[in-house]
């Protein structure tokens, strides 16, 4: 049965934008969602956007790298001073259940002939950010379906499998937004980010999926972006954490 899937991930956090999202998907007929991970971080919202994720968008969800700091007590040296604030902040702001659902998340998963993963397929909890087409080629030798959806970068972009290793499609170039999913080929892409873009763009990032037309739609929405930093400065979250949404870095 053909479905159209909403596609979103890197939600950090930010039900202001999580909320326009899901009413403009409602409004383009979305039937079914799917998460790329990072619930949480960033932000001063993450019950509320758990609990949109896992009880009304009832998504498949894979673990982000901020989702699984904040659910194991992990030595958070490796992470941007502002990040270790707010992952530390988000432990104490979530409830003992939501922890539990974030321990529970996979680093990969298939959802209807389709791959999810937060970062890369090749060590999927070694979280390697992907911004060029040579590490595109390093992800596809562990590809095995036509489609995988990521995130991690906070960057849109659609990585296609070629003869000699990989090449990336800017999403603005697309018409509309719009490219459609060619048969025998492999994309890997890039849905960007609901809650903390990052391509210089503060606009909430989203994909929607067309199984019947084979066709992935890349959405830009502009939210109330001084809402979401009003809470995060009353949060007591790095200042770093809401001067950014406004940039869009
Ligand atoms: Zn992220």
């Amino acid at each position: 049965m053909a479905k159209v899937y909403g596609i979103l991930g890197d939600i950090h956090a930010n039900i202001d934008a999580l909320s326009v999202v899901v009413d403009d998907a409602a409004s383009q007929g979305v039937t079914d969602w799917i998460c790329t991970g990072d619930i949480v971080g960033y932000n001063a919202c993450p019950s509320e956007c758990i609990r949109a994720v896992r009880d009304v968008l009832k998504a498949p969800v894979v673990c982000g790298n901020h989702d699984y700091y904040v659910a194991y007590e992990q030595n958070l040296a490796d992470f941007h001073p502002a990040a270790a604030q707010a992952v530390l902040w988000t432990r104490e702001h979530i409830s003992a259940d939501e922890m539990d659902w974030l321990r529970s998340l996979p680093m990969t998963k298939p959802v209807m002939g389709m791959t999810l993963v937060h970062a890369t397929m090749d060590m999927p909890d070694h979280w390697g950010y992907i911004f060029d087409d040579l590490q595109a080629a390093s992800h596809f030798v562990y590809q095995k379906t036509p489609l995988c959806f990521h995130g991690h970068t906070h960057v849109p972009v659609v990585y296609e499998k070629t003869a000699f290793g990989a090449m990336h499609h800017d999403p603005r170039q697309f018409e509309g937004g719009e490219f459609r999913v060619l048969p025998g080929r492999q994309y890997f892409i890039n849905v960007g980010s609901v809650g903390q873009p990052r391509d210089g763009d503060p606009r909430a990032s989203y994909v929607i999926f067309d199984t019947a037309s084979r066709t992935v739609r890349f959405c830009r929405l502009p939210h109330d972006v001084a809402s979401a930093q009003a809470r995060d400065r009353a949060a007591g979250l790095p200042e770093r954490c809401a001067a950014r949404l406004e940039v869009g870095n």
